[in-house]
């Protein structure tokens, strides 16, 4: 027998729809590309949404056609997630920091038909746009006055100005209604091996996603919050934040590409800031900037954080300097991103400061709608006492089934998806990700998580940075290398950094050497890219002792 509710897709267009209707004087606050604090509401975001969607329809583009950015965090780039997805288009968010040759090859796989990006982003546009196969339009996300001058321009074949197409229409527009499995938005991940692959979301999986996201032991998003999405909107959909803001009514505060501590911190006290979003890199240069200037927040209250392990020494330096609650968070682009967020369960709230500290490192615990399992090498469950480590899989209505275009063929082992990683999870299901496969060194045959070892470093001092990764060992097959970037007048040596795990691990994990370097590189989302480390250290000798 079938209920008797109404039957409504579970469209993008609704969370707009919403916003206007509930929450439309909320504010959208924006630092642009021109220079300029920018203000508006999310009553003018949904009309302008409906003219740019009607823009597109003009330019030719139809439900189903790939619509790609290449931009920052800005309310424009917001408009584009609506216009775009809203009349069935889907949006490709491009990631401008990727290599032009990689642009192009994604922009070509994913056929985009039009580009919209931002006036900082004009470079990688000349470079490319003579190459790519399917872009008929580049679209400059800025006014007429702001237009790159005639001789710039005329390196980009098709090059149209967002406020001029903006302008050409009205604001009357229906939303059409579509199958909600539609296809609303394609992210591609950045593969250590090779060419990148699309994630292809849809508009049911973003709705399920937006309300898990918002939920209080998730991102606890609500009306009354103000959030500064770090997270870019190309590296995915900015942990889906733009849609947790139509759905809550939530104040937006977007940094556009003032992404150093001092433009952060300004926006976080002009604005009144009470979430952020980001990876720990991002954090680092914050928590740099406001300790070198004696300076507290007086609203930040949570900042979530994910897309590499939170080293716990940020954890603290949050909470006891700056009264600032870490939600470490757990992802991926083949989730939308949400997997785990660390919030504590009732048992755990009497807990002592340093058992509590413990629990908020790990990686957290499974949000409605991302199931989660370990399973050893030959795939059989492994428990979750806390100790025994294995492939991290997952299931869920906002996870992969198979990548654009079927690239890699079917991912998926009887119905959950491999992540890639490594991870252990507590009797009470909290899950602590000790590395991703990849990373794992092996030494004679057992395995040492190389981010614990980068945690106790991050824990030192004089260390700002720290990665560890696998050294050739004659007898050992693979050893620790840890590979270090000094804080700016810090010393210390290796010696005293390898004494530094005394105590705190297994002696035979002890880091068997220690380099330092100016920087690690780090890739197109803000990670470090051991990848390149590796092959950097591929020949170091390490001392035998
Ligand atoms: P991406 O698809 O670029 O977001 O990368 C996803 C990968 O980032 C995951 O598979 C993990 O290896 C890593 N990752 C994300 N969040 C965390 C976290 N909190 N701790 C450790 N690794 C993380």
């Amino acid at each position: 027998m079938l209920g008797h509710m109404m039957q409504q897709p579970l469209l993008i267009s609704t969370l707009l729809i919403h916003a206007e209707r509930h929450h439309g004087e909320r504010e959208i606050v924006s630092r642009r590309v021109e220079g300029d604090i920018h203000r508006t509401t999310y009553k003018e975001l949904a009309s302008r949404s409906r003219r740019m969607a009607k823009a597109l329809i003009k330019l030719g583009i139809q439900p189903g056609e790939r619509v790609a950015t290449l931009a920052w965090n800005t309310h424009r780039h917001m408009e584009l997630y609506y216009a775009v997805s809203g009349f069935g288009a889907v949006l490709h968010t491009l990631n401008p920091r990727l290599h032009p040759d990689q642009v192009v090859y994604i922009a070509d796989h994913a056929e985009d038909q039009v580009v919209f990006f931002d006036l900082t982003f004009l470079p990688i546009v000349q470079a490319v746009a003579s190459r790519t196969k399917t872009v008929k339009h580049w679209v400059a996300m800025t006014d007429r006055a702001h237009m790159p001058a005639a001789d710039q321009a005329a390196k980009v074949p098709g090059l149209l100005c967002f406020e001029e197409l903006m302008a050409a229409q009205d604001d009357t527009f229906t939303w059409p209604q579509f199958d909600e499995n539609s296809a609303s938005s394609l992210c591609y991940t950045s593969g250590t091996t090779g060419n990148p692959k699309g994630v292809l979301y849809s508009h049911r999986s973003t709705l399920l996603h937006s309300l898990a996201a918002a939920l209080p032991d998730a991102l606890n998003c609500s009306e009354r919050d103000v959030i500064l999405p770090v997270v870019p909107m190309f590296h995915v959909n900015a942990w889906g934040l733009p849609y947790v803001g139509c759905l809550t009514g939530a104040k937006l505060v977007f940094p556009g590409p003032g992404l150093d501590g001092k433009n952060l911190y300004e926006l976080f006290e002009s604005e009144g800031v009470t979430v952020s979003a980001g990876v720990p890199t991002v954090w680092q240069g914050l928590l740099g900037y406001v300790e070198a200037n004696k300076l507290k927040f007086s609203t930040m209250r949570r900042t979530i954080i994910g897309g590499s392990a939170c080293p716990p020494a940020m954890i603290r330096a949050f909470a006891e300097q700056y009264d600032v609650q870490v939600l470490h968070a757990w992802g991926m682009t083949e989730m939308s991103p949400l997997g785990t967020v660390c919030t504590f369960k009732a048992a755990q709230v009497p807990l002592g400061q340093e058992e509590r500290y413990a629990i908020m490192a790990t990686q957290g615990r499974a949000v409605f709608g991302a199931d989660m399992k370990i399973v050893s090498e030959d795939g059989k469950d492994l428990p979750w006492d806390g100790k025994t480590t294995g492939d991290l899989y997952v299931k869920g209505p906002w996870i992969i089934s198979g990548y654009f275009k079927n690239e890699g063929g079917n991912p998926l082992k009887d119905g959950w998806f491999p992540t890639g990683d490594v991870a252990k999870i507590s009797p009470d299901g909290f899950m602590t990700i000790t590395d991703r496969s990849k990373d794992v060194i092996k030494s004679g045959g057992e395995w040492i998580g190389s981010i614990d070892l980068e945690n106790i470093a991050m824990a030192h001092p004089a260390v700002a940075m720290a990665a560890c990764i696998a050294a050739r060992h004659p007898k050992w097959d693979e050893r620790p290398l840890l590979v270090v970037v000094k804080k700016p007048g810090a010393s210390v040596t290796r010696d005293e950094l390898i004494a530094f795990y005394d105590g705190k691990i297994a002696k035979w994990w002890t880091p068997d050497d220690v380099v330092f370097v100016d920087a690690i590189p780090l890739g197109a989302t803000g990670k470090m890219q051991k990848i390149k480390l590796r092959e950097q250290f591929k020949d170091h000798v390490l001392p035998t002792a």
